[in-house]
């Protein structure tokens, strides 16, 4: 062989074992990315998701590139995986590239079922008057919703009797499919009022700071083109307040409905200070459920929260996180990392049922910057401390911010109690709405 016969091999050869070096690389750090989502509890998929035909499959990664959120599918062992489910928010950008239509969207998995409103044509639910749209009825994503909060509107049924003490329809929770009903109440003649228990917007508050939020145009009933692909999670607040603002939306928050009940035709809705009499509802609350509170004096408060977004902005804070769960640990540690003076308190006296890995994390932390203490209960926020109380009694704890993060009502459990008749997904795509209610008063 001449000599540049002999560098071309070598080099082919080299370029091959790099090649297969560089595979083999990208394999074992996927599968310690499947485990390491195993051991954080993150192998859950939260709503609709993918679920890949491995006989169909046949590797080529593109969902993995048409994926917009961070790290949830790979390609492992020449089939796609999903990784990180929990992130999964249901895009369905997956299942559209498929060359091989490997992919199918499901609700649930075999072992997790998930409970979803069984919902008629109309999106009347087993209770005649109650009407479900958005998230909650199983249709993700800002456009989904928004086209399900304006079909919801047309579907309600005129009331029997017109009780002069109620609205035409009450709607619970302010988000996408919220939002886009107010407007086509309005744009019908249909006096209305939206309730949320947080604010404007709906589950785009629990989006990182600056998430570009991936969506298509659709028309508003009113207000006309919602044009954007892409928008920033701030930017599409400020279009819903614009929108609000322009359509004269009435809207009232923070207004967490606790129950609805019939009253004669119309049904009572009832939250912490007050209560609406409504002849239609539309439960528009996504899937997200309630966070649960401590009930103590001083904790309606700005300084209190029930979820932690930007940890950075607590830097040289003094900050109580009272809860023994995973986001108590995972808030407390992402908290002390960013250089936040922490309490944990938790009634415990140990955390059960918590991802090792955050376990590890915390005893490494712990010290002055991440101080645990178990057995313990808060009793009184104040500006600038809370009464905390332990075996040794009570004590004053100087503080600046406090995260509440003791767990949450499901939607599921309110609409049980509601009484709305519910269905179970065990890894399947949703069914279309089938005749679910008892014709409502005509
Ligand atoms: C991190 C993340 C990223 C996402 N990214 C995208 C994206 O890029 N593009 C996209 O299209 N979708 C995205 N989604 C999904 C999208 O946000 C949801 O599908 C959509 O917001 C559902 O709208 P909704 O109106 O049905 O419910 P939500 O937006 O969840 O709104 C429900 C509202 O009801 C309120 N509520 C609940 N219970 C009560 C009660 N008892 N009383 C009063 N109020 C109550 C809640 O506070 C909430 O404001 C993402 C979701 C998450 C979590
Ligand atoms: S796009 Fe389809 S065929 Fe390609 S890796 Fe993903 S699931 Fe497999």
């Amino acid at each position: 062989m001449d000599p540049t016969t002999v560098m071309v091999v070598a080099s082919l050869a080299f370029v091959a074992i790099a090649g297969i070096g560089f595979e083999r690389r990208r394999q074992h750090r996927a599968r310690r990315a499947v485990a390491r989502a195993a051991e954080m509890g993150l192998e859950d998929p939260p709503s609709l998701h993918p679920s890949i035909d491995p006989s169909r499959c046949i590797g080529c990664g593109s969902c993995v590139e048409a994926c917009p959120e961070d790290d949830v599918l790979r390609v492992i062992d020449g089939r796609a995986r999903l990784v990180n489910a929990a992130h999964c928010v249901g895009h369905g950008q997956c299942k559209t590239v498929c060359p091989t239509q490997a992919i199918e969207l499901v609700f649930g998995t075999a072992t997790r079922g998930v409970l979803v409103p069984l919902l008629g044509d109309d999106l009347q639910t087993s209770v005649p008057g109650i009407y479900v749209a958005g998230e909650l009825g199983g249709f993700g994503l800002i456009r989904t919703a928004v086209a399900q909060g304006i079909e919801v509107v047309r579907h309600l049924k005129p009331a029997a009797t017109r009780d002069p003490g109620a609205i035409d329809a009450a709607i619970v929770g302010a988000g996408p499919a919220g939002i886009a009903a107010a407007l086509a109440c309005r744009e019908r003649g249909l006096t209305h009022l939206v309730l949320d228990q947080d604010g404007l917007g709906g589950s785009v508050h629990h989006y990182p700071r600056r998430k570009l939020v991936m969506t298509a145009p659709v028309k508003l009933p009113i207000v006309g083109m919602m044009d954007f692909h892409e928008i920033s999670k701030e930017e599409l607040v400020s279009y819903w307040r614009h929108v609000v603002s322009q359509a004269d939306l009435k809207l009232r928050g923070p207004a967490r409905v606790s129950s609805i009940d019939r009253a004669g035709d119309s049904f009572r809705l009832k939250w912490d200070d007050g209560e609406i009499l409504a002849r239609r509802v539309i439960l528009a609350t996504g899937r997200r459920g309630s966070p649960r509170k401590l009930g103590i004096p001083g904790e309606e408060s700005t300084n209190v929260a029930y979820r932690l977004l930007e940890p950075d902005q607590y830097a040289a804070q003094r900050v109580l996180v009272v809860g023994g769960g995973n986001s108590a640990l995972e808030a407390a540690i992402s908290l002390a990392e960013a250089g936040a003076r922490v309490v944990l308190s938790y009634r415990g006296d140990r955390f059960a049922r918590v991802a090792p890995a955050n376990l590890r994390r915390l005893d490494e932390l712990r010290g002055p910057a991440l101080e645990v203490i178990l057995r313990s209960e808060a009793r009184r926020i104040e500006k600038e401390r809370v009464l905390l109380q332990d075996g040794s009694g009570e004590r004053w704890i100087p503080n600046d911010h406090v995260f509440v993060l003791i767990g949450g009502d499901l939607p599921t459990s309110f609409l049980e109690k509601i009484g709305v008749a519910t269905t179970t997904y065990y890894g399947e795509p949703p069914r279309a709405p089938r005749e679910a209610s008892a014709p409502g008063p005509a």
